[in-house]
């Protein structure tokens, strides 16, 4: 039998099963939604869902009665009442609910402004290889049809995980996997009620379900049976100050790893392309096998973990446990990470308490639920201020004033990470000193190339080695990975697993490999999963033809001009505020949760696609002389890390920023960028520093006036200096030009002197701008006359002089010399302030090494 909690976890997710039913089904309005709801679990799936008793029908089928009598349905209906209570609410027109497409948040306010073309979603699986997966539109239609579709492919699949057996709890896994696959585009709540205002359908039915089952879990554990009916009826009376809604029955948890930046990107160049893709993924993989294990410790389902990416993660727990028990699990992972990590990096966690009424809007009492968002993010960078300033623990103390193990002759230190190398344990590659870790990221990131599936099994935690590898680091928590590139390749568990999940790379087909599976594990509990690989790994052809993870000397082969590599970082403009104000008091969980879902698949997803477009080697679409041109290192939550090819970086920056536009509609969410290009031999570390003050110091502060409108941000950090999207096209489209004339392209090539009088006039210019910026803060000039002694100065006569000189002497180029002498010293929109771009860029573009 499964217990009464197990049973509610799973009641909980699949309440509102019915909503999707029902819009399938011709006879959909001649029973309600919940029994709908109701005969999936009772009739369709009676065999599989028996260990569960009739409890689980139970709560399904009245979780929308006036007077639920058992438990377990009044704490479905607390949990649903507190996760729905988001609905939004407008004058909209009535739409059927299988009519509805679901809205997009990003196009709607408060996050767009009034008269944004509002976009929909269409209605389908979550499928990698489709478009509309990731971007709404304009005009979606959506009808029963779809529904039907669709619903046949959820029951399939469902049947394929049922079989012949009962319900097992593991297979709350694979459920949650199968609701994220199949209603992650489909709207929770429709416009069809007969007021003057109605629900807007922009809560996914997947993020609703599984916030309901999250918020769901937590109260079993922090309420007694005597407090559901008081709750519910103050819940339905929701009004503010009432005193009952205080209750703190959550608890939501941050957790946070520092140090990635040294971690990643401070090795030496021996294998650091494979490395760095290796340690970027562990890093992943660590943020979530923590996430993981904290949940598993407080025995907990996966329905809490409410967001994991991008180096932290958030879950919600019930709050008196958490207050227990968190002390020790905080000492715990600091201790695990100190042994594998050395301080290099550690995962910061803390907490903030969450009442019933932190889930509801303001005007029913609540505070919207982002408060607690932002709370408990301030909470952890205070723990990281602090990080090592109250050593209070012994062991910490013990760690912190034992000498580091570090090699003490140059023979005994790691050639990539400079640790401690010794000869018995560690390895030597190629001649190359390589401590055990070291090897086994690289190990890992040649595995990452092309892998088709990853395992992770749970096993009893195990003692942390010296250096330890990336799957011991793991194992410390009790979980045992192996990634593959095909399912037949797993090897059965030494040791006593006691349950696995199987995950699915870049394919939403995940129930395909239950057989291999099971053949493999037998009995073991075994979940399936799918997940995103969110990178884009650059090949090389070797002597013998077959393919191997390019190094990054071979990406900058694929550059134009000069053999150069640069490092791309992105991200998007202002999200905490996005988040924070952007919703404002509709701001509630899953609003949240569906907000960051949608993000995080555009940069998981869609934007490792965009990137592997530049890989024509690894893409098998290649002719004989083509290099892959970028290593999508990290891409994921609302960022990105990019190293390649120099000059492709631009391009595929800016493509990035197109298809973001695509995504929010419009131009109310931004993005920016970084680029930082150099020689091969510039330590990695110091061109991703680079590219981080491009992008924070340079396209971060950058503002201008667009069409009359003042635009912050927004831009992009390139060449040393920053520009608006719009300006770096118009420096690109320069820069076709200039190039064209370089080259010649069939005509009498210009000679390069003129890219040299290009930064001359350039330098000129920035002088004279700097010159006169000082002396209108000075208060010798005002501002209108900082524009024209801006404009106006000896590097004009200059120019003409010079652009006329070359002009006379290249008669076939004349036209777009003529062309560029007027886009220089036009009034308006001038180019001369990306001038120096465009010589450098030029420059680089023609230069032959
Ligand atoms: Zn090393």
């Amino acid at each position: 039998m499964v217990t009464e909690e197990h049973t509610l976890w799973l009641a909980a997710l699949l309440h509102d099963i019915g909503k999707f039913a029902q819009r399938a089904s011709d006879q959909g309005r001649g029973a309600s939604h919940a029994e709908f709801g109701r005969r999936f679990v009772e009739e369709m799936f009676a065999g599989y869902f028996a260990p569960c008793g009739d409890y689980l029908a139970h709560a399904v089928a009245h979780h929308h009665t006036g007077s639920p009598q058992r438990d377990i349905e009044k704490l479905v209906m607390l949990a649903d009442c507190l996760s729905a209570s988001e609905r939004e609410e407008e004058e909209r027109h009535q739409e059927a609910p299988s009519w509805a497409p679901m809205v997009s948040m990003f196009s709607r306010p408060p996050l767009a402004p009034e008269g944004t073309t509002e976009l929909r979603f269409a209605l389908g699986p979550l499928n990698w290889a489709d478009e509309l997966t990731f971007f709404p539109r304009k005009d979606v239609q959506v009808g029963p049809p779809d529904y039907a579709v669709l619903w046949e492919h959820f029951v399939a699949e469902f049947r394929t995980l049922a079989g012949e057996r009962g319900y097992h709890p593991h297979d709350l896994t694979t459920i949650l996997a199968l609701l994220r696959k199949y209603t992650s585009r489909m709207p929770s709540a429709t416009p069809w009620g007969k007021g003057e205002t109605r629900t807007v359908p922009d809560v996914s039915l997947y993020d609703h379900l599984k916030s309901t089952a999250a918020i769901a879990a937590c109260l079993y554990r922090e309420l007694g049976p005597d407090s559901y009916d008081v709750l519910l009826k103050a819940l339905r009376a929701a009004s503010p100050g009432q005193e009952d809604l205080q209750l703190e029955v959550c608890a939501l948890l941050k957790g946070d790893i520092s140090g990635t930046q040294d971690f990643l990107y401070l090795m030496s160049s021996s294998g650091a392309s494979r490395g760095l893709r290796g340690r970027s993924f562990y890093l992943q993989l660590l943020t979530e096998t923590v996430a993981g294990w904290v949940l598993e410790r407080l025995g907990l389902p996966l329905t809490n973990l409410l967001f994991a990416g991008g180096g932290h993660f958030y879950l919600l727990l019930p709050f008196r446990q958490t207050q227990e028990l968190f002390p020790q699990l905080d000492k715990e992972v600091t201790e695990k990470l100190w042994r594998a990590h050395q301080g290099d990096l550690c995962l910061l966690m803390d907490y903030v308490p969450v009442a019933l009424c932190d889930f509801l809007e303001a005007e029913q009492g609540g505070h919207a639920f982002s408060e607690k968002w932002s709370e408990v993010s301030e909470r952890v960078n205070a723990a990281k201020q602090r990080k090592w300033g109250q050593p209070g623990t012994t062991w910490m103390s013990e760690v912190l004033f034992r000498p580091r193990q570090l090699g003490t002759t140059e023979e005994e230190v790691c050639q990539v990470c400079h640790g401690q190398w010794e000869p018995s344990v560690d390895m030597l590659v190629n001649g190359v000193r390589k401590c055990r870790r070291c090897e086994s990221f690289e190990e890992l990131g040649r595995k990452l190339r092309q892998p088709s599936a990853m395992l992770l099994l749970s096993m009893p935690e195990r003692e942390l080695p010296d250096r330890p590898t990336w799957d011991e680091v793991l194992a410390a928590f009790g979980r045992c990975p192996q990634v593959v590139a095909a399912a037949g390749e797993l090897v059965p568990p030494q040791g006593a697993a006691t349950s696995g999940v199987f995950y699915r790379f870049d394919s939403t087909e995940f129930l395909q490999s239950k057989t291999d599976a099971e053949r493999l594990f037998g009995d073991l509990p075994m979940a399936y999963d799918f997940r995103l690989l969110a990178d884009a790994t650059p090949a090389v052809r070797d002597a013998q033809g077959s393919l191997k993870v390019a190094e990054f000397a071979d990406l900058a082969q694929a550059s134009e001009g000069v053999k150069w590599l640069g490092v791309l970082r992105m991200d998007v403009d202002d999200l905490g505020s996005v988040f924070r104000s952007g919703l404002a008091e509709h701001a509630s969980l899953s609003r949240l949760c569906t907000l960051s879902e949608t993000l995080r698949l555009f940069f998981e997803g869609w934007v490792p696609t965009l990137f592997r477009s530049y890989n024509p080697v690894a893409s098998g679409s290649n002719g004989e002389k083509a290099h892959d041109a970028v290593y999508l290192i990290y891409a994921g939550g609302d960022d990105l890390f990019a190293v390649g090819a120099w000059s492709v970086l631009p391009e595929v920056a800016a493509q990035v920023r197109d298809d973001f536009r695509r995504l929010v509609g419009g131009d109310h969410i931004t993005l920016s960028a970084g680029i930082a290009v150099e020689h091969q031999k510039f330590p990695l570390y110091q061109l991703a520093e680079a590219a981080k003050e491009a992008l924070d110091g340079l396209a971060k502060r950058y503002s201008r006036k667009l069409n009359g409108r003042a635009v912050k941000k927004d831009a992009i950090g390139f060449m040393g200096k920053a520009m608006g999207w719009e300006e770096l096209t118009r420096a690109a489209e320069w820069k076709d030009t200039v190039v064209q004339m370089l080259r010649g392209d069939g005509k009498k090539a210009v000679p390069r002197a003129l890219v040299t009088r290009l930064a001359e006039i350039a330098h000129l210019y920035e002088a004279n701008a700097r010159l006169q910026r000082a002396r209108q803060r000075a208060g010798e000039i005002s501002e209108e006359q900082l524009n024209e002694e801006v404009m106006y100065a000896k590097w004009m006569w200059q120019l003409v002089y010079h652009l006329g000189r070359f002009r006379a002497r290249q008669e076939e180029h004349k036209e777009e010399l003529t062309e560029l002498q007027q886009a220089i010293i036009r009034q308006q929109d001038s180019l001369i302030p990306l001038l120096a771009v465009l010589a450098r860029w030029t420059e680089l573009l023609t230069r032959e090494e």
